[in-house]
């Protein structure tokens, strides 16, 4: 009897554990259900999506912690969901979607045009070393700069500007994903592109349906580019 006690102790601490756990993040089984269901899956006519790795980012990352508080109910159904200031944070499956098509490996450098809620910037974080994010509007921009700082995304530098422009003084960039629709792909955006790099950005008129497109540069520089998905998408908007 007396050795089974160490047995017992160690069963009563790991659930206890796994039970605390889950008390720190109610949203855990939505979650799981949201990456399961809403983005792994083929369904509505779409492919899921299959990158393990973009899969377990998905699990990892907190959507409720990126929407205002008063609608953090509806954090794991697959919709954009407005974040103030006329702006959206994006359906999870076209999170997960824009991710795997930017094809994010560890050593990456990236670059985000359109922080919003910061949630994108997250997701990526954990599968490359390091992201830049540029928000126009001020205040989203320091909100999301102050959330992801809070939720410990330390690899993630943001600023506030026109993205039109990148970011030139830590460019060339691996991988670059506009969050904002185009209506055209921004020059200084291809310059800051690595030869083998790879650009994802919704092109298309503003209020309207937009193509994705990615765009590869070659190691000799040549542009290859192919339209993936119809997408809506908040206008990319310039500073006067
Ligand atoms: N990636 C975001 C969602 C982006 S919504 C997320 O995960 O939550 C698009 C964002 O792009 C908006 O916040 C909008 O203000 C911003 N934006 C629009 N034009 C921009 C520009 N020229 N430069 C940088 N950000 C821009």
């Amino acid at each position: 009897m007396k050795r089974l006690w160490p047995l017992l102790a160690a069963y009563v601490l790991c659930s206890g554990h796994g039970f605390a756990e889950e008390n720190a993040d109610p949203h855990a089984v939505e979650r799981e259900r949201m990456v399961r269901q809403d983005i792994a899956s083929d369904a509505l006519g779409r492919a899921g999506i299959k990158d393990p790795a973009v899969l377990k980012a998905m699990s990892a990352v907190k959507r409720h912690e990126f929407v205002p508080a008063a609608l953090r109910g509806q954090a794991y159904a697959d919709r954009p969901l407005p974040i103030g200031h006329g702006q959206t944070i994006s359906q999870p499956y076209i999170v997960a979607a824009m991710t795997e098509m930017l094809k994010p490996e560890k050593d990456d450098v990236a670059l985000e045009i359109g922080t919003g809620s910061g949630y994108q910037a997250a997701v990526l974080s954990t599968l490359v070393k390091q992201v830049y994010s540029i928000e126009i509007m001020a205040e989203l921009g320091e909100q999301a700069a102050a959330r992801l700082k809070k939720l410990g995304y330390g690899n993630v530098e943001t600023r506030v500007g026109d993205g039109y422009f990148g970011w030139k003084e830590h460019g060339p960039f691996d991988a670059i994903i506009v969050t904002a629709a185009s209506t055209h792909i921004p020059p200084p955006l291809i310059e800051q592109l690595k030869p083998g790099g790879r650009m994802v950005i919704p092109v298309g008129p503003p209020f309207q349906v937009q193509q994705l497109m990615l765009l590869e540069k070659q190691a000799d520089s040549a542009i290859k580019q192919r339209s993936l998905m119809p997408v809506q998408f908040v206008p990319l908007t310039r500073s006067k």
